[in-house]
């Protein structure tokens, strides 16, 4: 029998589909094609997991509200903060063409 074990060294079975693995490397569990898509969803988990990191939290430039979001352009913490900083901007921009008009007309123009 040891000779037997020596030649099919079959020790494991893919944990997934159950097909006979050899255990010539630690820690084998699994068959080459399950391996394969066993990585493919570790890597889309890593990258998931990742990707929500990196733009989990962020402080609304108008009310300074931590919000979450995986949303990269994401600024504002809420819909109404983000109509009101564009309400904001769209009043600044009157306000500088005002002042252009202030300096017109003190440059006599
Ligand atoms: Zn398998
Ligand atoms: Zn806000």
């Amino acid at each position: 029998m040891a000779y037997q074990e020596l030649k099919n060294p079959i020790k494991s079975k893919c944990m997934v589909c159950k097909y006979p693995i050899i255990k010539d490397q630690s820690n084998r569990k699994y068959c080459v094609d399950c391996k394969k898509l066993q990585e493919k969803a570790l890597k889309k988990r890593w990258q998931k997991e990742h990707y929500v990191k990196r733009y989990k939290v962020r402080i609304c430039l108008l009310c300074s509200t931590l919000f979450n979001t995986n949303v990269s352009r994401k600024r504002y913490c809420t819909k109404a903060c983000q109509s009101k900083a564009k309400k904001i901007r769209v009043m600044e921009e009157q306000i500088i063409r005002w002042q252009e008009k202030v300096q017109d007309l003190r440059m006599g123009k």
